[in-house]
């Protein structure tokens, strides 16, 4: 979601427009001391009590003034209501009287404020109408806009007050939660970190997903650390003016600057972020001045002045200039996850707090039957079940509601991300269970397990996540013969389990053909062709005779298959802890290393652990 209410600053035609208002409220002002300076101003009761008294020889009536003699000559101005009744008064009391229609001169300033204001009208207007093209219509917020502020930044500040967010209002995300707590800290208490002369963060990277609560992430942080909030896009800064980002840039530090402590957040920073000189054509001058500025800014915080930490949000980390991740700058990165189920359950409770559903819902149920849904979703599932309940006159929300809910967002979704049906979701369990069931029974040839999910993600329906113990620049036989069988454990589970073939192992075989090539043609493996390398063999022939790239093709087929007769009989002989690896991922979607090696009684592999 995105901000609400923001402080805004007022800019340059802010500031045209207060002097405007000054200026007019001065020359009234002026005007009506000039009045009551006047010898003879006198109050409208003053006035009345003169003419019962029968002081009053004349007076000249023009709509509400009033200019008058005395009976001893003394010239006298008042202010009056204008009742009929006093005529009857001047009548009386023999009051010489006279009526005019107001005049111009009378009202002179009156007019004036009145010009003023058509013109303040005017100007309004025209700035609207420019802010308005410039956004094409979308009302975005934002101060400035339009031609005065172009070079000024379209950041949004929130005021500590207006910021609910704490990190009890995001659910899930556990690790990034855990992460961003130093930040807190710091910023609550600079000094205690200084003292010892520690260098702490002064950026982070959040990196998910769109609406899994990345943004929400960075209010919490802010909100939790009582200090301001300055909102920003990547795409906020790129105007067709060369110079102008840059300038936005530098006029958002100079403003965190002097509100810090506080939190600069930078959404799709890889509007701004992508890698220097790589993008075909031209335009992206405007973009690089722009990231060079960012750079710049962040590389000039002083340790000494109170902190501005910069929180940056992208789902594409892999297109962002490395120069952006250095130390000093964005150098932590914290994953924000698609939440798995149990994830998806807290995500929900959190939402349905503001509702009214009935007590007994099941939303374990709910969450099980959303898969891949993002934060986002979850909350507008939430709110369209509840919308739905509505409409049907209900007092409360009912599991019915949650299922049309979940069934119209789908549809919506399904060129988004996949939906699996059960069957699906089935065979990818079996899939990847299969791939980590390998690396467990070979643990000393392959890269240890770090984590399995079925969670499709992209076009991928599960990933099995494994870890390099340490940079590995040299690999055995052994290990690369390991690796494939790895690699082909996911189709070999799915041939053993459901005996037929679904087309989800593409990228698999590709990497253990990959792997079984090289070991041929690069790395001299095989007694068949000997120790020597064969260059360009890929689909081609490579300048090879026909013989030989018969040999080198018939090499990989016989490794391929050796290895995937191994997984499926490792596989074979380990059917229970299949089985059993296979329903725990069903059922929890996601199972760390840690988790599986208790499930299936297996020693952890704890010299291994990579230091993430
Ligand atoms: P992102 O910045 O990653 O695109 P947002 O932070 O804007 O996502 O999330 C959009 C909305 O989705 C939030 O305002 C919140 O209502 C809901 N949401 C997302 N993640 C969570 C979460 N972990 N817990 C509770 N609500 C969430
Ligand atoms: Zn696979």
């Amino acid at each position: 979601m995105k901000p609400k209410k923001p402080f805004k600053s007022f800019g340059p035609m802010g500031l045209f427009v207060g002097i405007i208002v000054a200026v007019m409220l001065l020359v009234g002002l002026s005007k009506l001391t000039e009045i009551s300076q006047s010898i003879g101003q006198i109050s409208y009761k003053e006035f009345l009590d003169k003419v019962r008294d029968d002081k009053v020889k004349s007076v000249e009536v023009s709509g509400q003034f009033v200019e008058g003699k005395m009976k001893d000559g003394q010239n006298f101005q008042t202010v009056v209501a204008e009742r009929p009744s006093d005529f009857d008064l001047f009548e009386k009391h023999e009051v010489n009287y006279s009526v005019s229609v107001p005049s111009v001169s009378t009202g002179g300033w009156l007019v004036f404020m009145v010009i003023g204001l058509l013109m303040l009208l005017g100007m309004l207007s025209a700035w609207y109408l420019s802010r308005q093209m410039k956004n094409g219509g979308a009302g975005r917020g934002g101060p400035g806009g339009g031609i005065f502020n172009i070079g000024k930044s379209r950041a949004k500040m929130f005021l500590p007050a207006t910021i609910k967010e704490r990190f009890s209002s995001v659910a899930g995300a556990h690790e990034a939660k855990e992460d961003l707590k130093d930040i807190v800290d710091f910023l609550k208490d600079p000094s205690k970190y200084r003292r010892l002369g520690a260098q702490i963060t002064k950026g982070a990277l959040l990196v998910g997903e769109p609406g899994t609560g990345k943004t929400l992430l960075a209010r919490a942080v802010a909100g939790e650390a009582n200090c301001p909030f300055f909102s920003v896009s990547g795409s906020d800064f790129i105007e067709v003016f060369v110079g102008v980002g840059a300038s936005r840039v530098r006029d958002l530090f100079e403003q965190a600057k002097k509100n810090a402590p506080c939190i600069v957040f930078i959404d799709e920073i890889d509007a701004i972020g992508r890698q220097r000189g790589v993008s075909a054509g031209g335009g992206n001058e405007e973009r690089e001045q722009t990231l060079n500025q960012l750079l710049t800014e962040m590389d000039g915080f002083e340790s000494s002045k109170e902190p501005v930490i910069v929180l940056a949000a992208t789902n594409r980390a892999d297109v962002l200039d490395k120069a952006l991740l250095r130390p000093g700058r964005f150098d932590r990165r914290i994953e924000v996850p698609v939440p798995d189920l149990v994830s998806r359950q807290e995500i929900l409770k959190v939402h349905l707090k503001k509702v009214k559903a009935v007590a007994d819902l099941d939303v374990k149920k709910i969450a099980r039957g959303t898969p891949g849904f993002t934060g986002a979703d979850l909350a507008n599932l939430v709110n369209q079940a509840t919308i739905i309940a509505s409409k049907k006159n209900l007092t409360e929300v009912g599991m019915h509601e949650f299922e049309e809910a979940r069934d119209q967002i789908m549809l919506g979704k399904e060129s988004k991300t996949m939906i699996l049906t059960d069957e699906d979701k089935k065979i990818t369990a079996y899939h990847e269970a299969g791939h980590a069931l390998i690396r467990l029974l070979m643990p000393n040839e392959t890269d240890p397990l770090h984590k399995v999910t079925i969670i499709p993600r992209g076009r991928a329906l599960g990933v099995t996540h494994f870890m390099p113990e340490r940079e590995k620049y040299n690999r055995t036989k052994e290990e690369l013969l390991a690796n494939i069988a790895a690699a082909l454990g996911g189709r070999a589970a799915e041939e053993l389990v459901f005996n037929e073939l679904s087309t989800g192992a593409y990228s698999d075989f590709k990497a253990a053909t990959d792997t079984a090539r090289a070991m041929v043609c690069h790395y001299g493996m095989t007694d068949a062709l000997g120790k020597r390398v064969y260059l360009d063999t890929y689909d081609t022939k490579g300048g090879y005779s026909q013989k030989t790239f018969e040999k080198i093709d018939n090499e990989i087929t016989r490794i391929l298959d050796e290895q995937y007769d191994k997984a499926m009989q490792m596989l074979k002989d380990n059917r229970d802890k299949l089985n059993k690896l296979s329903e725990e991922l069903l059922d929890k979607e996601t199972l760390y290393a840690s988790e599986i090696y208790e499930l299936l009684g297996i020693e952890p592999r704890e010299d291994l652990r990579l230091v993430e």
